[in-house]
């Protein structure tokens, strides 16, 4: 059997709790709904569940409440094959959960409480120093502390570590850990809020690959939704188009592109033959409903055809 690459996941774990209602509720207003799931979420969580699925041998680094939530949330990773030696269990803190409404329109609602995730810390990186250490590749978001992203970026560098940063959701980032980034994969508006602050704005694609190249970024890998990808690597830039497939919930996709990008660049893969299995990876995502339920395996992906 073929060595499976190694990746460490740095990130959050929530559980999603998931109403379907005619519509979204209005301030004040108590309106009855109708299907509830829970359903485990998170971005790190769903790109460890991703990158397990695709054939890596993935480590999570996380923190859980030490509640219901987040022993399913230990037991469902577990299953997935997921290392959890490093997810510690924080007395006194509740799992994150995010509390979602979707109307039957296809408008949502969601109020995300951190919980755990928001109690994680720069001690718990430090000791998770001989699993990142031993990686092919790191990959984190921005849903825990920053200080903590930047330590953990900071190791993985010390150890010659290739690091990809998906910075949702998005804020300022400081120049010495832009430099830092291997591969910063941002969508149009977490872009533009790395360079303005804003959500909104006229800075587009092109202004904002080369600002972030300009910081010192190496590679930068702007995921657009249904158009693709635009990106650059070192100096030259390129695109490459989304795959054409039936659209029934775009939830997770670019989770599960950072997973196939991670898998495919630890294998040695180029950045372009990288992105290219992303994008097969995503489309089949968005052909199912959910985050990590609509996750497909390595087969899945390698038959894959649009
Ligand atoms: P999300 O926050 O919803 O998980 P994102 O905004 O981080 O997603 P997107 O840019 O929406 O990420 O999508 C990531 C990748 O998923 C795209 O680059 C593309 O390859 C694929 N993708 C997304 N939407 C579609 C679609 N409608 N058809 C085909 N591929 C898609």
């Amino acid at each position: 059997m073929v060595q499976k690459v190694k990746i460490v996941v740095i990130g959050s774990l929530n559980m999603d709790l998931v109403v379907v209602a005619p519509r979204v509720a209005l301030e004040g207003e108590t309106i009855i709904g109708g299907k509830f799931t829970a359903m485990p979420g998170g971005k790190g969580a769903n790109q460890a569940v991703a990158a397990s699925r695709l054939g890596a041998q993935v480590h999570m680094v996380g923190c859980i409440g030490d509640d219901g939530f987040g022993r399913e949330l230990r037991e469902h990773l577990r299953v997935g094959n997921i290392n959890t030696d490093y997810v510690t269990t924080v007395p006194d803190a509740s799992s994150g959960v995010a509390m979602i409404t979707v109307s039957e329109r296809g408008e949502n609602s969601i109020v995300v409480s951190p919980g755990a995730n928001d109690t994680m810390t720069i001690a718990h990186v430090k000791q998770a120093e001989t699993i990142i250490r031993e990686a092919d590749l790191v990959l984190i978001q921005l849903e825990i502390p920053l200080e903590v992203v930047e330590e953990a970026v900071a190791m993985a560098k010390k150890h010659q570590v290739t690091v990809i940063l998906n910075p949702a959701p998005a804020r300022q980032l400081s120049e010495v850990l832009l430099k830092q980034i291997d591969i910063l994969t941002p969508n149009e508006t977490e872009g533009r809020i790395i360079v303005t602050g804003q959500a909104e704005g006229d800075i587009r694609e092109e202004a904002i690959i080369s600002f972030l190249r300009n910081k010192g970024v190496q590679n930068v890998v702007m995921t657009l939704g249904g158009e693709g990808v635009a990106y650059s690597e070192g100096g030259s830039a390129g695109r490459l188009k989304a795959h054409t497939v039936e659209v029934v919930d775009t939830t997770g996709a670019g989770d599960s592109f950072n997973a196939g990008l991670g898998v495919y660049l630890a294998e040695g893969g180029s950045l372009e033959a990288a992105i290219s299995f992303a994008q097969k990876v995503a489309a089949l995502s968005v052909t199912k409903f959910g985050a990590q339920p609509s996750f497909p395996y390595r087969s899945q992906v390698d038959r894959f055809q649009d």
